[in-house]
């Protein structure tokens, strides 16, 4: 075991680690402390009693469970009449006293097996010394294999069963369970359902991690169905009998009940999530020296105690806040397989079985150093849902968090809640209403039009009432659309004045068929034609600034028709020449106007 925490023999308290948050995924079922610490593995220590041959053997309990029972302490005697207590600190500590029906609720596996039916993968691994009773809290009684009634798997899968069929979430749900059941023994992967295969292999996905390859998963429909599953299993497991224990695990046991549930909420597509739960129960670590193992037993305790140890390194670099590659996963079949549980997207719940015997106290120190080290890991637990349904989900969650925090600040505002608006969306006046309203509204029109209607037809209708009005309207529509154009010839900087005399009729003609010119401002693009007028004085000779404060114009109708123009009427001179005609008009008035230093213009062609 290569956990630091050994290393302060004295006091040893656990310590952990804020949950790391993953982005824009579902990883928000975090539980955390009141001191905000997280709390998604959980460790438990079990004491089991003493066995009638340890008692024989004269041997002493070293363990004590402290009253409030998250203490425990445990006497080293080998330091003789210094013996040396060392006190441990977990979520839980269960005594020998402690009868198996009492270890669900004492462990809350509850949480655990509701997390599972909303789509969680939880785990439950029992890990200890060789004998100090992991099979028997995970799988009830040795001496009759046959039933697992008082197991914690037996009881949970009751618990879950009975769970499902309360429904108790309040949606719609159906349910579906299969299990599996396999072991890990001298690094290969056994199904214990179907012993006539070969051994299976471990694969590796983006989506699943680690996973067994080709695994029989049998449709269980109710209890006993996977009980049938448990006993098969547990027949065929590999046991050995040695001195710590007649009935000796010799492979790592995981058994799986897959929890698929799919819930139809509203008139979308159903939601299927993808619970899981896990029971592992591993091969005991034993000291070759107390356990005197020999031949095949020999190479089984050298790959079991291999394999611990590497899960024992897994530990070790989580507790650190080790992460990807520096975490030696891939170092053993069990730690491939286990990767979820220990710092993946698992809750997970280590029960570390200890004996109270004085002559096993060394082991008992590794297991509860181990345990501690375990407290320290951060799981970030995720919903194992579609990634279509996943967006769904996280979307139903953000409408029901607004609906929340609206109805919050309609309170705080004093505003009438939601139902309320509707309610009074609703109470608007019905069409009878409306129409009183509308014959109030008209009425003093109706009157009058009514006497005219009296005078012209006897019989004058609503119909035609309405017709009248609408013709008034498209005729005020027609006549405004008129003045609109009108004020915008009116109001055009370039156009002329309304003088009365025959250029301005001409001119007049000329800046209506040209107001779309394009304006150029410049000598550079004065045309050439407006050039070809030898008295009009290029624009070069004004300065910029000048031509630009005002706004005459020089512009070229049709053909070679070209006016002047200018929005302030004492200087307009609206001349139209043709070209090459030097108008006596045109070029007098222009260039007495340049000469003055009035005139500056733009240059419009067509
Ligand atoms: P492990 O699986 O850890 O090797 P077992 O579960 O096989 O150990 O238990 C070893 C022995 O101790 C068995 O005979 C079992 O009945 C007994 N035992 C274990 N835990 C308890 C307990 N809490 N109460 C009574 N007997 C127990
Ligand atoms: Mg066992």
């Amino acid at each position: 075991m290569a956990c630091d925490i050994r290393a302060k023999n004295i006091d040893v308290l656990p310590g952990r680690k804020s949950p790391t948050k993953e982005n824009g995924s579902m990883k928000t079922n975090v539980e955390v402390d009141a001191d905000g610490k997280s709390n998604n593995i959980s460790v438990f220590v079990r004491v089991r009693p003493l066995t009638r041959e340890e008692k024989a053997r004269g041997e002493k309990s070293c363990v004590q469970v402290l009253k409030d029972t998250q203490f425990i302490k445990v006497v080293d005697y080998g330091y003789g009449y210094n013996a040396l207590t060392r006190k441990f600190q977990f979520d839980g500590c269960i005594g020998h006293e402690v009868g198996q029906d009492q270890v669900m609720e004492k462990c809350k596996v509850q949480r655990l097996l509701d997390s599972v039916l909303e789509g969680y993968s939880s785990a439950v691994i029992a890990c200890g010394q060789t004998g100090s009773g992991k099979t028997y809290t995970m799988c009830g009684r040795n001496e009759d294999r046959t039933t697992h009634g008082d197991g914690l798997i037996a009881q949970c899968v009751t618990y879950l069963f009975e769970a499902m069929k309360k429904d108790h979430s309040g949606n719609q749900r159906s349910y579906s369970f299969r299990a599996s059941y396999y072991e890990v023994y001298n690094e290969q992967v056994n199904d214990l359902l179907r012993l006539d295969c070969a051994p299976r292999d471990v694969k590796w996905s983006v989506k699943d991690g680690y996973y067994v390859d080709d695994l029989l998963l049998v449709d269980c429909e109710c209890v006993d169905d996977v009980f049938s599953v448990l006993n098969e299993g547990a027949k065929n497991r590999k046991v050995g009998s040695h001195d710590l224990n007649k009935d000796s695990s010799r492979s790592h046991c995981i058994m799986t009940l897959h929890v698929d549930s799919c819930s139809e909420i509203g008139d979308g597509a159903p939601i299927v999530r993808y619970g899981k739960m896990l029971f592992v129960d591993l091969a005991g670590s034993e000291r070759l020296k107390k356990s005197r193992s020999s031949g095949d037993m020999l190479k089984e305790t050298g790959n079991i105690n291999r394999s611990l140890f590497t899960l024992g390194k897994v530990i070790s670099a989580l507790a650190e806040g080790k992460k990807g590659d520096l975490v030696p996963y891939r170092e053993s079949m069990l730690t491939k397989l286990l990767m979820e549980t220990l710092g993946g997207n698992s809750l997970s719940l280590m029960i570390a079985c200890i004996s109270p015997a004085s002559s096993v106290v060394e082991e008992t120190l590794g297991t509860l150093y181990y345990a501690t080290c375990t407290k320290t890991i951060v799981n970030v637990p995720s919903i194992n849902i579609d990634e279509k349904d996943k967006v769904i989900v996280n979307l139903r969650k953000e409408i029901e968090q607004l609906k929340k925090e609206n109805i919050l600040l309609r309170s705080k505002l004093g505003l009438p809640a939601e139902g309320d608006i509707k309610d009074n969306a609703s109470s608007q006046p019905d069409i009878e209403t409306n129409q009183k309203q509308i014959s109030m509204t008209v009425a003093p029109f109706s009157k009058s039009v009514g006497h005219v209607g009296d005078e012209n037809e006897p019989d004058f209708s609503r119909e035609t009432l309405v017709s009248n009005q609408c013709g008034w309207m498209l005729d005020k529509e027609r006549m405004l659309t008129q003045l609109r154009t009108a004020e915008r010839l009116l109001c055009n900087k370039m156009a002329p004045s309304a003088k009365e005399n025959s250029q301005d009729a001409l001119q007049n003609a000329l800046w209506q068929q040209e107001s779309k010119a394009r304006v150029i401002e410049g000598i550079e693009n004065l045309p050439s034609r407006t050039q070809s007028f030898p008295n009009v004085q290029p624009l070069h000779a004004l300065s910029e600034d000048s031509y630009k404060n005002k706004s005459y114009s020089i512009s070229r109708g049709r053909s070679d028709d070209v006016g002047v123009g200018g929005q302030d009427r004492k200087l307009r001179l609206g001349l139209v020449g043709k070209q090459g005609n030097t108008s006596g008009q045109w070029h007098e008035g222009i260039h007495s106007l340049m000469s003055k230093g009035f005139l500056q213009w733009k240059i419009i062609c067509g």
